[in-house]
């Protein structure tokens, strides 16, 4: 489904993608950990092209998002990408932030776009809060609004980028709890995270990131107990 070739990119002198090979199957589930800075996040938004990498080519679902002739706009609609923050609209309720969402990127009318929503907030367990306001709202509430926006666009691929890093650690379960069940319901996710026991439960392979490279990758259970390289045991040695 994702097929990353030679993928390089630059902030200035710094460079931050070394060459990047990197694919996902369909249904996958893969997170990548690694320490502040390796460039896990920009990886990430190299997916969706909210990053213009400078070299390499990304290819989703067959189309190279790379190919200036692509209509990028058209492609991320099957990427749904779910940030630390979970930047909603605070003056509309729940249901309305996936509901503009889908009136807006989809363009679809008012009455479809409610029952899409609807069903998707129902998913991640908020059908009791479709109208409450984003601040009356849990942190782990507001996140899982923004997933449920991000699936109201019927994605393909999920991209999330440390979703339970900025929640209280009693919010954090729920939404990993609703993420386990996208993965379980065949959702093909790319997560970052430094939560290494949602990583060793869920995911198909784990990817360990350092300066800018792919240093790593395995099942969970060979990574993240038993890793190869020198690198990735003190990364693990530091955070577990
Ligand atoms: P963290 O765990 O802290 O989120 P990360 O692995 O996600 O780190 P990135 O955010 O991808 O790391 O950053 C990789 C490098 O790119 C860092 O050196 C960072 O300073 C730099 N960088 C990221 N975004 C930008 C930007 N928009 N402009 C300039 N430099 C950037
Ligand atoms: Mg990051």
């Amino acid at each position: 489904l994702v097929d990353i070739r030679g993928l390089n990119k630059h902030f200035g002198s710094n460079h931050v993608l070394r060459d990047i090979d990197f694919s996902v199957s369909a249904g996958e589930v893969v997170c990548v950990i690694g320490p502040s800075g390796s460039g896990k996040s920009t990886l990430l938004r190299c997916i969706n092209l909210l990053e213009e990498p400078q070299g390499g080519t990304v290819v989703v679902n067959g189309e190279d998002l790379t190919d200036p002739d692509c209509d990028i706009d058209a492609a991320r609609r099957h990427i749904g990408m779910v940030f630390q923050q979970f930047n909603l609209f605070p003056h509309h309720s729940a249901l309305d932030n996936c509901v503009l969402a889908l009136m807006t990127v989809l363009k679809k009318k008012r009455p479809e776009a409610e029952r899409i929503a609807k069903a998707n907030l129902e998913r991640v367990g908020l059908a009791e809060k479709m109208d409450a306001y984003p601040g009356r709202l849990s942190g782990g509430q507001q996140q899982r609004v923004a997933i449920a926006r991000a699936l109201s666009m019927g994605p393909d691929l999920m991209l999330f980028d440390e979703p339970t890093s900025a929640l209280d650690p009693e919010l954090v379960g729920e939404v990993l709890a609703v993420m386990r069940r996208l993965a379980d319901e065949g959702m093909t996710m790319i997560v970052v995270t430094h939560e290494i026991a949602f990583a060793r439960e869920v995911a198909d392979r784990v990817v360990f990131m350092d300066g800018g490279g792919i240093v790593e990758q395995g099942k969970p259970a060979q990574l993240l107990s038993d890793p190869r390289e020198p690198r990735t045991r003190d990364f693990l040695k530091r955070v577990l």
